[in-house]
Formats: structure tokens, sequence, C-alpha cells
């Protein structure tokens, strides 16, 4: 029992964020994908006509893609099938295609230390940066 207390608080000492509100649904998001393991929802914010996050729903450590180790190659796979499916949903508007996109740290423009991956489409997409 104190092997795994002392474990669940080792693995991540990172303050929380506001997507750890999200998931405990403290405040609201529209939810579009959810399952015991990732939560999709509609970005607040959308850089195009359909723009999903998708997060672990227990971040374990993955405040950001470069935390990522073997322990999270199952979790990052969902993510990233997850992502896949929300966008052949034309009901979220999605088109054919969609850019996924993890920023990672300061030069990566990541504003909120919860691992998500971006799902953004509903229209061609230009360059990157
Ligand atoms: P950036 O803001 O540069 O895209 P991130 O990659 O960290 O940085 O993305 C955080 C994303 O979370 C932003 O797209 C932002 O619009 C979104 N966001 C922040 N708060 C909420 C919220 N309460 N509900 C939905 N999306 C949110």
């Amino acid at each position: 029992l104190w092997d795994s207390i002392w474990l669940a608080g080792q693995r991540d000492q990172a303050p929380g964020t506001i997507f750890d509100k999200i998931v405990a649904k403290e405040i609201p998001a529209t939810i579009v994908k959810e399952d015991r393991h990732i939560l999709a929802f509609k970005d607040i914010n959308p850089l195009a006509p359909a723009h999903v996050l998708v997060i672990p729903k227990d971040r374990n450590g993955l405040t950001n893609l470069r935390k990522a180790s073997a322990e999270h190659r199952d979790i990052l796979g969902r993510l990233l099938v997850a992502g896949g499916e929300i966008a052949n949903d034309s009901g979220l508007g999605f088109g054919d295609g969609a850019r996924f996109v993890i920023n990672d740290g300061p030069d990566g423009g990541q504003e909120v230390y919860h691992l998500h991956l971006h799902v953004i489409g509903g229209q061609k997409l230009g360059s990157m940066c």
C-alpha cells in the first residue's frame, strides 16, 4: 500500500492544469470522445473550423512529449488512434484530412503542461509555422 502511494506521488509532481478540471468535469467543455483512458474536447479558441484536443485522463508524468518513456507507449498510441478517429468525423466539421500537432515546451509554443494532441481541420491548411 505505502509503495503504491509513494509511486503515485513520485510519478507526477508537476502542478495540475486546467485540463485536470475538464477531466473532473469541474469546468465545462464540449466533449466529443471519451473512454477510460482519454478525453477529447473542442478547443475553446479554435485555429480552424474544426479543432479538437485529445488528452490522457491521467497525465502520469506526461506534461509534454519530451517526458515520454516506455511506460507511456500505450497511452500515446491511444491518443493517436483517437485523433485519427476524430478526424474521420465529418459531424465534427472535418473534411478530407487534418493536421495533428503536439506542442512541446516554450520553443514549441506549449501553454498547457498536460500532453495534448491538437486535431485541426475543416479547411485546407497552409504552412506549419
Ligand atoms: P497553444 O495555446 O500555443 O496552442 P498548447 O499547445 O499548450 O498551446 O495548447 C493549449 C490549447 O488549450 C490551446 O489551443 C487553448 O485554446 C486550449 N484551451 C485552453 N483552455 C481551454 C479550455 N478551458 N477548454 C478548451 N480548450 C482550452
